[in-house]
């Protein structure tokens, strides 16, 4: 019941949208491309990544708080056009 140990098998992200810690197999990993923001669907791109979850609305708070320059170490502003059209669009 006691010292529930954390361990860390299975490795956490943390949500460049919404700051949540999720387990890696649950987010988008999200590397960047010349000026683009490039989903790695497959998980093989190499480079510096940041994880989103794959939610229209996660997505939208990370663009807002420009959080993807800054998770990637480049000068923004990014594309973000190829993640809106894996994760989708918020309903206006
Ligand atoms: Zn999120």
């Amino acid at each position: 019941m006691s010292g529930r140990t954390h361990v860390s098998a299975c490795p956490e992200r943390t949500c460049v949208g919404c700051r949540e810690r999720s387990a890696r197999e649950g987010l988008l990993r999200v590397v960047v491309i010349g000026d683009r923001c490039v989903p790695d669907l497959r998980g093989t791109l190499p480079g510096r990544g940041a994880y989103v979850h794959p939610r229209p609305a996660c997505l939208e708070l990370a663009v807002r708080r420009r959080a993807f320059p800054r998770a990637l170490r480049v000068q923004g502003p990014l594309d973000t056009e190829q993640l809106r059209q894996v994760v989708g669009r918020t309903a206006p």
